[in-house]
């Protein structure tokens, strides 16, 4: 029988269940650009100050001890909108050069990614993963409440163009909203190459206007898909620690992934920390208490220290998410504020 070490005590982020977090989410700025109705209200949220955020030297030093002392191997910079901090391609640079490097990516909502996709792949990001939700651009006016449409899908093929591939595109569907659009969403990617997936949509709105039934499950996505194409599940291991259950589309070599948070949950195969931008650890998006780790490092605490501070934190990630229980408390920050 294995044994789990304490956490505390062991070079990795181990948690009471025995799981290993070796994927790390960063979120370099709550701000967006856009304000989806499901993630945030049309005015806007009440900014993080500045003199909060990490700097672009705190995050590199802290995901150089994730990689080096902590057994970090992949690195996703989200927000908030990545692409409108200032210092991203110099953050993905240095991060590009730690010993073991990292895996990289993004998740975008695309815009910006025209000028920046070649200059992020030069810098060594690896992949992006870009929101779309519909392929009607006046529905995305309404959805996103700006008239960008144009620009994400422009973003996209300029990520494809640098090599930032595979392009993966995340989509959530609402109901009465672009509930429609499944079979279209797919078609549209499988043309050009992308790989999307359907995320099912969370209670992590600023607003809380999430609610259960008004949710379009995994279920009723896969059955609208398999009523235009012939899904085959990706055998039974694919899914491993990633969050997307995926199918193999008439026979490939195209795919499609579903990831069903909230009906599905993966809890028990979660490989991942988060890194807020004002600089907290989260061992869950749906935790409800976060660890400073600015203060220690503001404060001259060395690397072990922090690592330290970091193992602990994840020692105590809950079993599972229950976004699905009755008690479900939806965290204190938005998915924008946390890093999604
Ligand atoms: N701004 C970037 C973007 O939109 O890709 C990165 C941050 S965004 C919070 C990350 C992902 O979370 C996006 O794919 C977005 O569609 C998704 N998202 C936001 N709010 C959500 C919610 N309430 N439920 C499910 N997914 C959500
Ligand atoms: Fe911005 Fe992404 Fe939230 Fe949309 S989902 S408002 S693009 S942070």
């Amino acid at each position: 029988m294995t044994t789990v070490e304490p956490a505390a005590r062991t070079g990795a982020l181990v948690d009471g269940f025995g799981r290993v977090a070796t994927d790390l989410r960063v979120s370099l700025t709550d701000r967006c650009n856009l304000r989806c109705t499901y993630c945030m209200p049309e005015e806007g949220l009440d900014w993080l100050p500045k003199p909060d955020l990490l700097t672009d030297e705190e995050i590199v030093r802290l995901v150089d001890i994730a990689v080096t002392r902590l057994g970090v191997t992949e690195v996703r910079f989200t927000g908030g909108e990545p692409l409108m901090r200032r210092g991203f391609v110099g953050i993905v640079e240095q991060v590009a050069a730690l010993e073991p490097r990292p895996k990289l990516s993004v998740t975008t909502n695309g815009l910006g990614l025209v000028k920046l996709a070649a200059p992020l792949k030069a810098a060594g990001l690896d992949r992006v993963n870009v929101s779309l939700d519909t392929l009607d651009p006046e529905r995305f006016r309404t959805l996103t409440r700006r008239d960008r449409h144009h620009d994400v899908v422009a973003g996209m093929a300029a990520a494809a163009d640098a090599g930032l591939t595979p392009v993966k595109v995340n989509a959530v569907l609402m109901r009465g909203v672009n509930d429609d659009e499944a079979p279209a969403l797919l078609a549209w990617c499988l043309e050009r190459g992308y790989e999307l997936r359907f995320i099912e949509q969370m209670p992590l709105d600023a607003q809380h206007g999430w609610s259960r039934d008004k949710m379009v499950t995994a279920e009723e996505i896969l059955r609208d898909l398999a009523a235009a194409f012939r899904l085959e599940p990706e055998g039974s291991d694919a899914r491993g620690s990633a969050p997307a259950e995926r199918w193999l589309v008439d026979g490939g070599p195209g795919r499609v992934g579903v990831i069903g948070t909230v009906t599905r949950p993966f809890c028990g195969a979660c490989d991942r920390t988060r890194l807020t931008a004002d600089g907290q650890i989260r061992n869950c998006l749906f935790a409800r208490e976060e660890s400073d780790l600015r203060a220690a490092l503001r404060g001259g605490a060395a690397d072990e220290e922090i690592a330290d501070r970091w193992r602990a934190a994840m020692a105590t990630k809950k079993a599972g998410a229950g976004i699905d229980d009755p008690t479900f408390l939806q965290p204190v920050r938005p998915m924008s504020a946390i890093g999604g």
